[in-house]
């Protein structure tokens, strides 16, 4: 059966179109840039490969171009829109409404609409993608897999902040945690792969944003991101821990605007903040050539997994494997050769040349005499909500 992942965002929409149980992909593409006259469109299938500038205003628009290129005469995959089974919709925010991945219905697009205050960078466009895409494929399942929702098992000691309690049972303020999706599918993956009965996982994904979660047998005990995407790690943009004190200085004594510090801590942060770039591609390229912010933004970075390395390993009191993914986890060999640097004593032993070897299958590339398994793990967050909307139909 053919079903349709969306990841609909603030100014961009991605699909794929899967076989599913097969797993097999289809077609794939996005809309980039919403709103502007030079959107960027791309769509591929076996060897075809369009990418077109076309002005598109909406996200609507988007879609219906996205629509179109799948029932295309000569391009097209299906007849009808009534060849699609199901479309699997990435929500970003599910709060403590839905720990599971659920099927849509008005009242869950009320829930998702009442987490736009906590998303409002994400639940809104996600929840235009949902109602466009029940006008564009009437007959096909509409099912949200939830980002947050791999984050219901932690522990409340984990998720509270030491703030009043009141604004935890009233406020719901409180870690509901990132990228779950992506954890658990590389997660699964590495269970499988240790083949173990019980076991002790962190799972550090390194992309644009960034986040870490510790798995005891499959479930999330602790994770890095928090109330908002914004939390732990050093990102592309954003800062990840900071002293709250240095908000309430650049307010009180530096004259900044709430908005001016949320652009700051959120846009203009991280690896931009501290290199000028937030790919890490330059940045270790500038680097090599002697660049000694690039240098240090790396270590800075590497040093901050490290450290959470250390309170998880502590936090489970031991650990059967690292897994690294996203694009810098899973091709950023530096990264994983800092993160790992001189952590024997936890019994981490990376293998440098193993690090070095490039494939997009799982790998390890820790020593044989390693205690921890160190994994490189591909991510694939749309097989995993097309598995999910798979099993919730079935
Ligand atoms: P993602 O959000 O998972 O697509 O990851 C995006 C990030 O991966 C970008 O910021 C790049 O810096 C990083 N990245 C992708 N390829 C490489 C590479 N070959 N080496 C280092 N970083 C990479």
């Amino acid at each position: 059966m053919k079903i349709l992942v969306l990841n609909s965002g603030s100014s961009s929409i991605k699909f794929k179109l899967l076989e599913m149980p097969l797993e097999k992909i289809i077609c794939s593409g996005m809309v980039e840039r919403i709103g502007y006259e030079d959107a960027i469109l791309r769509f591929k299938k076996d060897d075809i490969n369009v990418q077109e500038t076309v002005p598109i205003k909406t996200h609507r628009e988007g879609l219906s171009i996205l629509a179109n290129y799948l029932t295309h005469p000569q391009k097209g995959v299906i007849k009808n829109s009534n060849d699609i089974y199901a479309v699997g919709h990435r929500v970003v925010h599910g709060g403590d409404s839905f720990a599971e991945t659920t099927l849509i219905n008005g009242a869950v697009k009320n829930e998702i609409n009442y987490y736009s205050a906590l998303a409002p960078l994400h639940n809104p466009p996600n929840l235009e993608g949902i109602e466009i895409a029940e006008k564009l494929f009437p007959t096909a399942k509409q099912v949200a897999v939830f980002d947050t929702a791999f984050y219901q098992t932690m522990p409340i000691k984990a998720r509270k902040y030491a703030i009043p309690n009141t604004f935890y049972t009233e406020d719901n303020i409180k870690v509901y945690g990132f990228h779950g999706t992506s954890h658990k599918y590389v997660s699964e993956k590495a269970i499988k792969y240790l083949g173990k009965e019980t076991s002790k996982i962190i799972s550090i994904h390194l992309g644009n944003g960034c986040s870490m979660t510790a798995i005891v047998n499959g479930t999330s005990v602790d994770h890095s991101l928090g109330f908002a995407p914004s939390n732990g790690l050093i990102m592309g943009s954003r800062s990840g821990d900071i002293d709250h004190s240095v908000i309430f200085y650049l307010a009180e004594s530096l004259g900044y605007s709430l908005n001016e510090i949320k652009q700051l801590l959120n846009k203009k942060s991280g690896m931009l903040g501290l290199t000028g770039s937030s790919d890490l591609r330059d940045i270790q390229a500038k680097a090599e050539e002697g660049d000694k912010n690039c240098q240090l933004a790396i270590d800075m970075n590497a040093y901050r997994i490290k450290k959470y390395i250390g309170g998880y390993a502590a936090a489970m009191n031991g650990l059967d494997a690292l897994i690294f993914t996203a694009g810098i986890g899973e091709n950023s060999s530096l990264i994983r050769r800092l993160a790992c640097l001189d952590m024997d004593y936890l019994g981490i032993q990376l293998d440098l040349v193993k690090n070095e070897k490039q494939t997009n299958e799982l790998r390890e590339i820790n020593t044989d005499s390693s205690q921890v398994k160190i994994l490189v793990i591909p991510t694939n967050e749309e097989l995993e909500i097309a598995k999910q909307v798979l099993e919730l139909l079935s």
